[in-house]
């Protein structure tokens, strides 16, 4: 009998196939566990693959003799080691930001969504049309990129457009910095004290003032202020009424302040520009959600204010920049700014705000990371906990889920709470500190906090398709 050559090398093919491992055996190789420590069970995964592949291809090509796959199969851990630690060494890390903490300044804020991912990347990738007109073929400005969303967004009507403007800069506080610079101008800028607030991060209102070059002009008192007190401040020197929203804090009590529509009144009688430090980027209400009383940029627009500035990256769930809105003169003014050419954003910040405004006006706004963040029901919350406590039984950790509060963070909404539920984490031999070093050291580190001598992981902030990677990541503990 006969054996075509050709069957007899695939049949040989086949049994080497066979005598490969599988990921999972591979997986429990000691040099692997190692690894698993340094750089993450996905990783590992990902590169015991490629070893395999490497592998089959190998047989494929020139089916190695018996010996010679032995020893391939050997070298796995030794290749997997080497990929990974072949891998760049970023210092700018992805991590899990278990904190509950929805706009966590130290971890990035705003997290972007996958429209705004998938524009950026688009426009990044090669050449775009930041300051070019299609049509005409000429030089253009790159502002024309974000004004009519931003408009759109904020409900302003389209035959009210051209009395509007916006311009795009790095963040709030140089929007900030960027207006009084423009419109104060050594002339004076009436404020009420109990707005002379820091915004954190050393951004002192009274010292942002002066840099600019606005004479300070204090109303009022920390807890009350009237619209007269504005009123009888207003002098010729007057260049500006300044309205601070008062985002980290809140005071109780003996409180009055007048609303932003009086204000709005009094700085047109008066014939005074009107311009509110609004900060937060919040667009429409969160009553929705349980919190109350948060202003938005559609209010201050719809009272009537003559220019407003506010942050990318903190209720608006997009990238980090300063968007200033306001009637046109003053947007032109603040246009004719040689500081601007300092402050203007990139064709990335464009894309991703673009991009995160459009999901606004598609009414879109549940694919931000934001949004979801906020309207997650704790209920869900607490059964992804309980699958995670349930799939760490055979860990020396004990878990057990606790009922939490999630803040919103950022300098915004300080009072406002949503209940949340958290994996709350204890071992018998690490201090609650140990458990959060170690987490941290995970790839991509898990971030959470302590209570009551705890670790508390609350998942209101966590993406739920990274539930598995704590899960693991608390077993190896
Ligand atoms: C957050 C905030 C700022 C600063 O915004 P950034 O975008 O972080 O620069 C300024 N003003 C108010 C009222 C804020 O809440």
């Amino acid at each position: 009998m006969t054996v075509d050559p050709m069957a007899r090398a695939e049949q040989n093919r086949e049994d080497l196939y066979r005598r490969l491992p599988s990921v999972n055996e591979i997986l429990l190789a000691p040099e692997i566990q190692k690894l698993i420590q340094a750089y993450g069970h996905n990783r590992v995964v990902t590169a015991i693959r490629e070893s395999l592949d490497a592998i089959r291809a190998d047989i494929l090509l020139n089916g190695p003799p018996a010996e010679a796959l032995d020893r391939e199969i050997g070298a796995i851990p030794g290749r997997v080691s080497e990929v990974l630690q072949g891998g760049p060494d970023y210092s700018l890390r992805p991590v899990i930001n278990a904190t509950g903490v929805i706009l966590h300044t130290n971890l990035g804020r705003a997290p972007l969504s996958e429209a705004a991912l998938a524009h950026l990347v688009d426009v990044a990738r090669d050449y775009c049309n930041l300051e070019f007109n299609l049509e005409s073929g000429e030089r253009s400005k790159r502002d024309v990129h974000a004004e009519h969303l931003v408009l759109r967004v904020l409900s302003v009507p389209e035959d009210e457009f051209p009395r509007w403007g916006v311009v795009v800069v790095n963040n709030c506080a140089a929007a900030t910095f960027l207006a009084l610079n423009t419109i104060a101008d050594s002339r004076e800028v009436v404020v009420s004290r109990g707005e002379l607030v820091e915004i954190g991060g050393g951004f002192r209102i009274p010292e942002v003032l002066e840099k600019s070059g606005a004479v300070l002009r204090e109303v009022g008192t920390t807890n009350r202020t009237r619209t007269a007190d504005y009123e009888q401040a207003i002098t010729e020197q007057t260049s500006l009424l300044l309205r601070v929203h008062q985002s980290n804090f809140s005071i109780e009590g003996f409180v009055e302040r007048p609303s932003l529509k009086e204000l709005v009144v009094l700085a047109k009688t008066l014939g005074v520009p009107l311009f509110e430090d609004q900060g937060t980027g919040l667009v429409s209400h969160l009553d929705p959600i349980g919190i109350a009383g948060q202003p938005t940029l559609r209010d201050s627009i719809a009272a009537g204010v003559d220019l407003v500035a506010a942050s990318g990256d903190k209720l608006l769930g997009g990238p980090q920049c300063g968007l200033l809105v306001g009637r046109t003169d003053l947007i032109a003014r603040i246009r004719k700014n040689p500081l601007l050419r300092a402050f203007r954003v990139d064709k990335l910040t464009y894309a991703a705000l673009e991009a995160t405004l459009f999901e606004y006006q598609a009414g879109t706004k549940d694919a931000l990371p934001l949004t979801r963040m906020l309207s997650t029901p704790a209920e869900e919350i607490e059964e992804r906990c309980h699958a995670i406590a349930g799939s760490t039984k055979s860990a020396r950790v004990l878990t057990t889920v606790i009922a939490v509060e999630s803040a919103i963070g950022g300098g915004t909404a300080p009072s406002a709470r949503l209940k949340s539920y958290a994996v709350s984490i204890r071992h018998p031999h690490f201090t609650a500190n140990e458990l959060l070093k170690k987490l941290r050291s995970y790839d991509p580190p898990v971030i959470g906090r302590i209570a009551e001598d705890a670790v508390v992981l609350d998942l209101r902030t966590v993406p739920p398709h990274m539930d598995e990677t704590i899960a693991r990541a608390l077993e190896m503990l």
